[in-house]
């Protein structure tokens, strides 16, 4: 049976491989030319991890559609990977881009943007104080520096299956039971399992073992998991979490980088999370590179305490593009006319359309398959009932399954992010597309023999 549907997927990859390389002349041909001089074709590797055989070449994305150089048009749910979450080429961002840029894009100085932008961010997510960086790898890794400088602490705390961007102490997993560093953080010479400490996410017991030292700097964590499949908090998980940190004297990093699809004020207002540190990147400008953490008062003074410790003339460490003058027109742009209360009714109901969808595609041809999301954010899992923590979500991420869905989407014009069954409904995405995206899915499983 398991050999049948290994050789089905080999099989359908075959075709379906065959297929995007007849239809897709201009992206092989220009992957190959851009070869010679960006290594895999491409200038950033994952742009080299899609299901299709070759980099597809994009040449404008209007709205929820992306549209590439060999003219084919995809219903983009991948949105990429969340940037472009309120759409490609939103017109008031690209006003206040094109405005800013003419008047300069960075001074290292703040512009009249950054006041309005700082208060803002406050109203919105509620934290107080607010700095700046270039992406939320960026961000997280700046949360956890200062949570170790003002806690004196050197450890911090992961869920297994977490990925929180280009942040290497958070590639810490739990394999046979055991931290280890991921097999991806190539060149660490750094044994990171000696200052990141991991369990799995809604363990109760096993957070509390892992605090109870009182080394603990911060946990670092997404509210939902969203990276390793979409695992979600359990009721009450959260609250634990809050209080243990607390006892624990450990700082509470929640990175939503990914659900701020939940809401306006993303995971954290909807479900009155109370963080140290927030941290959110990617959407917030639009696609402008840009990402924002905020800290609570008391956090601030602490921080200000660190800093008056190292002594006139520094300031500590930072990036120049961080906070410039063109991050803080897009935020602007983005915070008061693009992330709007009727954008979100917009994307929510466009999810529970989705997820109508799916659950419908699961109880006609009945996989065994269940659908998760986190508002706007759905994910498509071979398992049902979906996994509670990353262990169990291994086992259900069949890869070959995965890669042979998503080409088979590429294949009928949609696109979901790569790795993982994630699909993103901006405010945007017509219902049309989410009926061909649903339509897409339910041929897969027929053609699976679901
Ligand atoms: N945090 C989370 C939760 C993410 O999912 C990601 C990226 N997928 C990041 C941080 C890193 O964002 P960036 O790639 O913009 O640095």
């Amino acid at each position: 049976m398991i050999a049948d549907l290994t050789r089905s997927l080999s099989d359908l990859l075959t075709q379906e491989r065959a297929r995007f390389l007849a239809e897709h002349p201009r992206s092989v041909a220009m992957a190959k030319a851009a070869a010679a001089h960006w290594r895999g074709g491409a200038p950033m590797h994952w742009m080299n991890d899609w299901a299709s055989p070759s980099p597809i070449f994009a040449a404008q994305g209007v709205g929820a559609q992306i549209t590439d150089v060999d003219g084919k048009l995809y219903d983009d749910f991948c949105l990429g990977d969340t940037p472009s979450m309120f759409g490609h080429g939103d017109a008031s961002v690209a006003a206040a881009v094109a405005d800013q840029i003419k008047r300069g894009a960075g001074f290292m100085l703040p512009t009249p943007s950054a006041a309005i932008v700082g208060k803002l961010l406050a109203e919105r997510f509620g934290l107080p104080l607010w700095q700046a960086a270039t992406t939320a790898s960026d961000a997280n890794r700046a949360a956890i520096r200062w949570a170790r400088a003002v806690t004196g602490r050197p450890v911090i705390l992961v869920f297994d299956g977490c990925y929180h961007g280009m942040v290497d102490d958070a590639f810490v997993v739990l394999k046979a039971g055991g931290p280890a560093m991921k097999p991806g953080l190539l060149g660490q010479v750094h044994d990171l399992t000696a200052t990141t400490r991991v369990v799995p996410f809604n363990d109760i017991a096993a957070l509390e073992a892992a605090l109870a030292p009182g080394d603990v700097a911060a946990v670092l964590a997404e509210p939902v998991m969203t990276n390793c499949g979409m695992i979600l908090p359990e009721s009450g998980f959260h609250e634990a979490l809050r209080r243990l940190t607390r006892d624990a004297g450990t700082l509470l990093i929640i990175d939503e980088t990914h659900t701020i699809s939940t809401g306006p004020g993303g995971y954290t207002r909807a479900h009155g999370l109370e963080p140290d540190v927030f941290v959110l990147g990617k959407a917030i400008a639009g696609g402008v590179p840009a990402a924002v953490w905020g800290v609570t008062a008391a956090l601030s003074a602490r921080m200000d305490d660190a800093r008056a410790r190292i002594g006139p003339g520094q300031s500590g460490i930072g990036t120049t593009l961080s906070g410039n003058a063109l991050a803080m027109a897009a935020m602007r742009a983005m915070l008061s006319e693009v992330m709007t209360d009727a954008a979100y009714a917009r994307m929510l109901a466009g999810a529970e359309r989705l997820v109508a969808g799916l659950r419908g595609v699961i109880a006609a041809r009945k996989p065994l398959w269940s659908v998760v999301h986190v508002g706007a954010r759905v994910e498509l899992v071979f398992a049902d009932p979906p996994p509670r923590n990353a262990a169990q979500m291994r086992k259900a991420l069949d890869h070959q399954a995965v890669e042979a869905l998503h080409l088979w989407l590429i294949n009928r014009g949609v696109l979901i992010a790569p790795f993982h069954n994630m699909m993103l409904v901006s405010p945007v995405t017509d219902d049309a597309a989410i009926d061909r995206l649903v339509a897409a899915v339910d041929g897969f499983a027929a053609a699976m023999g679901e």
